[in-house]
């Protein structure tokens, strides 16, 4: 079996979320072949020198599940795109591009965190492009570990105040822009999470039909999509609140 996962948005403030998570990977991934985490695995990654319990409790769950032979990949999320290979080499993931395309069973996924699809969304792309880029990264990382986190919630409360103020449909995904990727990577289905509307489209290309999976975010379910044997289900389940 093989999962895919993203958009839990782990924080201290939510510890039922992050026992879910635990719980996941011992009864789920750790009987998987593969587990696929497409970003936002925390609510905010300021660095791998991040010793707080959350930061090392995930460290050592993923580790596990690594050292039991599942495969772990990861791709960045807009929350947690700070994270490193230094977080990579000790919990025992691969990181993988945004977008990367997967072989498996014959078909080719494609998978993305989903941010860079909201293509409608001008103001959020620019700051996407100017936050990834790697000089501004190493700046960022370069400053004191209680800077980067002072920073990160400022720049939460600030998307948290922009968002607030947009309409609905320009943070989903740009139909134009889906279509488009999967076009140039000659995948028939997109596996993506970000936009925490969880559902499964059918899509008609030029080139043929496609889907695309829209993984949900860890709030009042667990979302996972699990493929095995050429069959793929968008399974939830309701997650205790603390
Ligand atoms: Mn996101």
């Amino acid at each position: 079996m093989t999962l895919f996962i993203s958009d839990l948005h782990l924080d201290e403030s939510r510890p039922g979320a992050t026992e879910a998570f635990y719980r996941f990977l011992r009864e789920r991934a750790a009987r998987a072949k593969a587990l696929y985490i497409l970003g936002d695995l925390f609510e905010l990654w300021v660095g791998d020198d991040d010793d707080s319990a959350l930061a090392r409790g995930v460290k050592h769950a993923l580790r596990e599940v690594a050292d039991g032979g599942t495969r772990v990949f990861f791709i960045h999320g807009n929350r947690d795109f700070l994270l490193g290979e230094q977080f990579a080499a000790e919990a025992g993931l691969q990181l993988l591009p945004d977008p990367t395309v997967v072989e498996l069973e014959g078909r080719r996924l494609l998978l993305m965190h989903g941010d860079s699809l909201c293509t409608d969304d001008a103001d959020y792309q620019a700051f996407r492009r100017q936050v990834r880029q790697p000089a501004w990264m190493a700046d960022v990382l370069s400053k004191p570990l209680e800077e980067r986190r002072a920073l990160g919630r400022h720049l939460r409360q600030q998307s948290q105040s922009m968002n607030s103020r947009k309409a609905e449909d320009i943070m989903d995904v740009n139909a134009g822009a889906v279509a488009q990727m999967l076009r140039d990577h000659g995948a028939d289905l997109l596996i993506h999470g970000h936009t925490h509307r969880p559902a499964r489209h059918a899509l008609d290309l030029d080139s043929g039909s496609a889907e695309r999976i829209v993984l949900g975010d860890w709030d009042a379910y667990g979302w996972c999509l699990a493929w095995q044997d050429g069959r793929c289900e968008l399974e939830s389940w309701p997650l205790p609140q603390a």
